[in-house]
């Protein structure tokens, strides 16, 4: 035994990545990665008024930016329509499947009268064991699989358990239909198979889906792939997720400004857990992923354990990395570009002096630039509302004497700048708060920043003073 493992992952093309396929992405990218594996991109774009190219762009940006790459290039299974009609032929020669000349009309009728009945609303069987010499002319058929019509059909799944579905719920169900276009349930089973599928995780919406692709790989004579069927994200509320909830493509939420380990992260941990861990690095991830920690239960989309997770990711992330997530942002941003264009060598160190001060405060990237924002402003400032109202006449006097001191400092370090705020708080029998806070107000605009004397010094002598001669001239 022992093959490679391999897994797909296999989003219809209809919209942007949302968070729900992000989630099932990382499953199977995990999965593989654990297993020492791979992960394939599967594009099932069979449906051709939805799907559409910018989706496609969107699927593969987002599993980008998440760092799920797939191995290879993306498989389109529309493409490979030729080899699901030859598998639709072969089970037709073989006798599996057979030609079923049931006008739309009939087959409304047939619901209609199961449901008056009280049964489950099947396909009967009329051309099941009918002479094909009897098909009507003109009339192009569709192509049905020969279920078998007693006992049950068992998926042992890895995570929903066993599940049994009787076989007379399964009818005959359409593999091609009438136009010629084969079906989403043999094209699944015909592509997984030929991608040497091994283990399939998806959302547990597929479970029966699941027991009509099994009925399709039996016909074939096909081993089944293992199966695991992972629970849907759902709302805060237990409500199916919704865009109010967050079901937001992922490219909005490289925009809120989280990063992408601080969404794996996450992701992993709505349906899977490892013991009581909540923070993982994604070598963690790798390293502890498997069946055993899925679990059956909905998961709950909650943004503020993204939000806290995030935060700690933005504390752990190395500086260097940082500033290049930020960088990478910035062009996504409306006035990102601005700032963009602000940054050269000088502007770059100046951030990397701040960073470890500024990342400490910040859940998210949004956070980290408005926290460097002050490195940005022209004099003079504009202040903000509770800047302005730090300072009163009263303080810009005091900074007005606190200013020669600065102004007259030889060497301009933390230790210096602390040196003489404090000694100035001192001497005015003042407590250190009542001078910082006027000072953060004249040095930033804002009454929030990083720690006054990084301030000081990642804005550098000559602008901190100038920036306080503006305030207290
Ligand atoms: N294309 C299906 C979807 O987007 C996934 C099917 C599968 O994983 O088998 O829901």
């Amino acid at each position: 035994m022992c093959s490679e493992v391999v897994t797909r992952f296999a989003p219809s093309p209809t919209g942007y990545l949302h968070i729900g396929g992000a989630r099932t992405a990382l499953f199977n990218w995990l999965f593989a990665k654990a297993n020492g594996g791979k992960m394939l991109l599967r594009i099932e774009d069979t449906d051709r008024e939805r799907s559409t190219d910018a989706a496609i762009d969107a699927i593969i940006a987002g599993m980008d930016w998440m760092g799920l790459s797939p191995e290879g290039e993306p498989i389109s299974q529309y493409s490979r329509v030729e080899r699901h009609r030859e598998i639709v032929e072969q089970l037709l020669a073989e006798g599996k499947a057979y030609r079923c000349y049931c006008s739309p009309d009939e087959l409304t009728e047939m619901r209609e009268k199961a449901r008056a009945e009280k049964r489950p609303p099947r396909y009967d069987g009329t051309w099941r064991d009918r002479d094909p010499s009897e098909a009507p002319e003109g009339i192009k058929p569709a192509i049905r699989i020969k279920a078998p019509l007693e006992g049950e059909t068992v998926i042992e799944d890895k995570v929903q358990g066993t599940v049994r579905f009787p076989n007379k719920d399964l009818d005959d169900m359409i593999i091609m239909r009438s136009d010629g276009n084969p079906t989403y349930n043999l094209a699944v089973v015909v592509d997984d198979h030929d991608m040497g599928i091994t283990h399939i995780i998806r959302g547990d919406d597929h479970l029966t889906n699941a027991a009509r692709q099994t009925l399709v790989y039996q016909a074939l004579g096909w081993d089944t792939p293992i199966m695991a069927h992972i629970p849907l994200i759902h709302g805060p509320d237990g409500a199916k997720l919704s865009k109010r909830h967050g079901a937001l493509g992922v490219e909005a939420y490289r925009d809120m400004g989280y990063l992408p380990e601080g969404m794996r992260n996450y992701l992993v941990r709505l349906g899977w857990a490892h013991g009581d861990d909540e923070v993982m690095t994604t070598e963690q991830m790798i390293e502890w992923f498997g069946f055993d920690g899925m679990n059956k239960a909905a998961a709950r989309f909650d943004f503020k354990k993204l939000e806290n997770l995030n935060g700690i990711h933005m504390r752990n992330a190395d500086d260097a990395a940082l500033y290049d997530q930020l960088i990478g942002l910035l062009p996504h941003l409306e006035d990102g570009q601005a700032m963009l264009d602000l940054i050269d060598e000088a502007k770059k160190s100046q951030i990397m002096m701040a960073m470890p001060s500024v990342k400490e405060r910040a859940k998210t990237l949004l956070d980290l630039k408005a926290g460097l924002a002050f490195l940005f402003d022209t004099r003079p400032l504009a202040m903000e509302e509770k800047a302005a109202k730090l300072l009163t006449d009263e303080a810009k006097a005091m900074l007005g004497d606190l200013l020669p001191q600065l102004d007259g400092l030889e060497e301009w370090s933390l230790e210096s700048t602390d040196a003489v705020v404090r000694a100035f708080a001192e001497a005015k029998e003042l407590k250190l708060g009542k001078v910082a806070q006027p000072l953060r107000a004249a040095l930033t605009g804002r009454s929030t920043s990083p720690g006054i004397f990084d301030v000081l010094v990642v804005l550098g002598k000559e602008e901190s003073v100038a920036r306080l001669k503006d305030q207290t001239a």
